[in-house]
């Protein structure tokens, strides 16, 4: 743990739940190492622009910070570079839902072996509090002063539907339940899609909606069939499920690619 640590100041604000991200994801790298699943040296993390980027700047592993929505197709490229390496990725819902959603279904639909992990806060928190695509219909922000008059999206069965083959929920302030999820989409062979709801405690403080509607989903669930998980996924529910929800194996981009 205290390897991945660098010496760069956190400037996220004090609370912010991605520093749960941030200690989640170095507790799941260091188990990896340790459990000799993975070498430190064959990490490499990328990160698009918005609060949830500055994640690179906080852990000592190889990294690259890309533009606006394009961690994705950089992150494609690494890993077709050299596939002994493994790719995550870390993006927020602005940045991967209206920048780079057009990246994010293709990188879903070729399965490339590459892991992504969404910090979904429901909104622009670094550009200081608008509208994004995953913001609740009525949403009052600086870019929408009466009202989001859209439907928003629901990441899991787009990302379903899309072709990923590894597809998760996870609530920030659960660190051991991140953490859990991020070693399972990291050994995944093939593209793993983590949604970390992580409420933005300066511009959209949903920790109290979110407080009693958590559950978690049973360990049995079923996530190799997936129609019963798109119903599931799909089917109105007042509360909101976190869990491993869809694990299956596929070929992947880069084995395709080089066989
Ligand atoms: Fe976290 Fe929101 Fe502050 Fe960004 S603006 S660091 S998401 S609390």
């Amino acid at each position: 743990m205290n390897n991945l640590a660098t010496k760069a100041k956190i400037t996220w604000c004090p609370g912010c739940p991605n520093s749960a991200i941030l200690v989640a994801f170095r507790q799941a790298i260091s188990e990896l190492v340790e459990t000799e699943k993975l070498k430190f040296e064959n990490i490499v993390i990328s990160a698009g622009i918005g609060c949830h980027g500055k994640i690179t700047d906080y852990v000592n592993v190889n990294s690259f910070t890309s533009l606006h929505g394009r961690a994705l197709p950089v992150m494609t490229g690494i890993k077709c570079a050299n596939p002994k390496l493994t790719v995550v990725g870390f993006s927020g819902d602005g940045d991967s839902f209206a920048e780079g959603i057009g990246h994010l279904v293709h990188t879903a639909r070729r399965n490339s072996d590459i892991k992504v992990f969404l910090h979904a806060n429901q909104v622009f928190a670094l550009t200081t509090g608008q509208t994004t695509p995953l913001s609740p219909k009525g949403y009052r922000s600086k870019s929408t002063p009466f009202g989001s008059i859209e439907e928003p999206f629901t990441p899991l069965p787009m990302l379903l539907e899309s072709g990923a083959t590894f597809l998760a929920r996870t609530y920030a302030e659960d660190i051991a339940g991140t953490k859990k999820a991020m070693i399972a989409a990291i050994t995944h062979k093939g593209f793993s899609f983590v949604e970390i709801i992580q409420p933005c405690i300066t511009f959209f403080d949903t920790r109290e909606y979110f407080k009693d509607r958590i559950y978690s989903i049973p360990e049995n669930f079923p996530v190799q069939d997936k129609k019963t998980v798109l119903e599931f996924l799909t089917a109105p529910n007042e509360k909101t499920p976190v869990g491993i929800f869809y694990n299956v194996e596929k070929p992947t981009f880069e084995e395709q690619l080089w066989s």
